[in-house]
């Protein structure tokens, strides 16, 4: 029914489409088609609305209806809820869409709908939980949130002190949670309570809670951005649940937790690259119409300069981006990938609203220009759902510590046989075939990447080594963050030059591309090995050091290859050629 919906809805839309920009290889034509749908109803109805909305601090229910009639949300839900049972690039669209609007507030009210707090109930719940709040989840009808953080327990969540208590066949539940999206807004909470309190984390779970009820209080926080979107304290003061609320089985919130943040984390990359996209766009044009000392702004080096790096490292970015949203579609999520592209995407996220902002001078520290919203948006992206310190924590022990996270299934079908995690093409075999085909740009940029894999490899089992003392160089936080951090790039970097190797067996044009590719991957080995040089510490000779010859390597790259050049080629490709 759902579907045969969808399609009358897209297949109108199929009379209007006049064809997205360049197909992508995760996009079919019925994606194109979604999204022209979609876009033009975010453009009609909520585009001309968010200011408003922003200002009002809230946004009216009757949008999420109306998308839920449009068979917009609740993607890959099964049919059986009124779900479409899509793919998960379809859903990777829905946030880029929503996150083109450049309004934060309007974006989290729904991801945290759809990825934060609906899945425990589809994943874990049970068919009566479902069937009360799936269907209501995908009309539109219901907003819902998610409970974990406390006064007393952010990061620490394991410290968390709510507790249910099984009385008489309902829980009882005391406590307080603060910072809840759709606190105050929304209908329910699933709420992660303890109901064991000495058993850590196998004491702690999942219920659902209608938010309607008495002994439940609500505070609306006053916050720097997402100004349409609300944060909530809640308190609970003996409210009582029935027991078939529960999510799943009792003990096990944690580790559906663990599961379920990493889908929170991988939806923040699709919409967080699509609201840069946006910022960059906007400033280029900005950049084209102001003029100073007689002409326009996009003519001043360091500028264009500045558009080039910046361009380059979103570019990069939404390339891995698709790598990790591809393997959650294939049916895995995993944990230090997802983790390193939270990390990765909010970060940049606010260095490009920053920078772009400064693109526009005055006018951009105003309410007149889009960049003001996006710079205070933007801040909350390194803080909410795990903040980067603690993506930096959990990379770390996965690459340095040698920890095993079971890759999370993201659904049943899964099919092992069809997941390629892109790392075998980092090869000399490979290196040698792009230098025969005269492509020198791409082979270095491979050859950067080989050996910055190789440095961090060979820093890591260094720094696993107990010194005189017997303590070990990974025992500091420091050096193991600052490992983290090196290994989420050289791991972006590594998925965009594979991606760029790809395209070019499909022959697309991608000159812009390959000078990108090339410059990052030149100040990636720069980075990794002056960082790795300084882990190693103090060595007798420069010759007996085990960088070393990696470390004279890069620097010739450095000497032969020069960034300014390259920033000069890149930025007239994005500025003047870009029609
Ligand atoms: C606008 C907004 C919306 C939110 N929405 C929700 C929601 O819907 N549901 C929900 O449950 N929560 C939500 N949160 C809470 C959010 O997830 C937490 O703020 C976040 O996890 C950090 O926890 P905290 O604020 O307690 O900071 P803390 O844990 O107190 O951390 C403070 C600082 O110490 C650092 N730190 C902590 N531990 C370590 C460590 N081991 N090593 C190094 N540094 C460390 C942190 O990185 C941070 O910089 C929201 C927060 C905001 C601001």
């Amino acid at each position: 029914m759902r579907q045969l919906r969808n399609n009358l809805i897209w297949g109108y839309y199929r009379f209007k489409y006049k064809g997205v920009k360049k197909p992508m290889k995760y996009f079919n034509e019925e994606h194109n088609l979604f999204r022209e749908s979609l876009r033009e109803f975010l453009e009609r109805e909520v585009s001309p609305n968010i200011e408003a909305w922003e200002q009002a601090g809230k946004i009216p229910k009757s949008i999420w209806k109306k998308m839920g009639d449009m068979g917009f949300l609740g993607l890959s839900l099964p049919e059986k809820y009124g779900g479409g049972n899509l793919d998960f690039f379809f859903e990777v669209i829905f946030n880029e869409e929503l996150g083109r609007l450049n309004s934060g507030g309007f974006v989290i009210t729904q991801q945290v709908v759809q990825y934060m707090s609906a899945p425990y109930i589809y994943k874990y719940g049970s068919d009566k939980l479902k069937e009360k709040y799936l269907p209501g989840i995908i009309s539109g009808d219901l907003i819902s949130c998610i409970g974990i953080t406390e006064p007393d327990a952010g990061s620490d969540t394991k410290n968390i002190q709510t507790r249910a208590e099984l009385i008489d066949n309902q829980y009882v539940i005391n406590g307080s949670k603060t910072f809840i999206t759709n606190g105050v807004y929304g209908d329910f909470v699933v709420l992660v309570v303890k109901t064991e309190s000495q058993a850590g984390s196998k004491g702690m779970s999942l219920i659902c809670v209608d938010l309607n009820q008495d002994g439940i209080t609500k505070n609306k926080i006053n916050k720097l951005g997402w100004h349409s979107s609300d944060t909530a304290e809640l308190g609970f003061d003996n409210v009582k649940v029935p027991k078939e609320n529960l999510i799943g089985e009792e003990g096990k919130g944690f580790y559906y937790l663990m599961n379920g943040l990493q889908l929170e984390r991988l939806c923040f990359l699709p919409s967080n690259v699509a609201t840069m996209e946006f910022a960059l766009s906007e400033s280029l044009f900005y950049m084209s119409q102001r003029k100073a000392f007689g002409r326009t702004i996009d003519k001043f080096e360091v500028l264009r300069h500045r558009v080039s790096q910046l361009s380059s490292d979103l570019e990069a970015l939404k390339a891995f981006s698709y790598y990790c949203c591809n393997l959650f579609d294939k049916g895995i999520y995993d944990v230090k990938l997802c983790s390193m592209g939270k990390l990765l995407v909010t970060e940049l996220h606010e260095k490009i609203s920053t920078q772009c902002l400064q693109f526009f001078g005055g006018n951009g520290y105003t309410e007149d220009y889009p960049m003001a919203r996006m710079f205070r948006d933007s801040r909350i992206g390194t803080i909410g759902g795990g903040t980067s310190e603690i993506m930096r924590d959990i990379i770390a022990k996965v690459i340095i510590d040698d920890v095993k996270y079971k890759e999370a299934k993201s659904h049943d079908n899964l099919n092992e046989g069809s997941i390629s995690h892109n790392s075998n093409f980092l090869n000399q075999e490979n290196i040698s075939s792009l230098e025969k085909s005269d492509n020198y740009d791409l082979s270095l940029a491979l050859k950067n990447i080989i050996n910055a894999e190789n440095t961090i490899n060979i820093t890591i089992k260094q720094i696993n080594q107990s010194d005189d003392n017997g303590i070990k160089k990974s025992s500091s936080q420091a050096i193991r963050h600052q490992i983290a951090q090196l290994a989420s790039e050289i791991e972006c970097y590594k998925q965009f030059v594979y991606s760029i190797c790809n395209s070019l067996e499909i022959k697309e044009n991608i000159e812009k591309e390959i000078l990108m590719a090339k410059l990052t991957s030149i100040q990636l080995i720069d980075k990794v090995v002056s960082e790795c040089f300084e882990m190693f510490g103090p060595y007798d000779t420069l010759e007996d050091h085990p960088l070393a010859k990696i470390f004279q390597d890069s620097k010739m790259i450095q000497i032969s290859n020069s960034k300014r050049d390259l920033h000069a080629n890149i930025s007239k490709l994005i500025i003047e050629d870009k029609s």
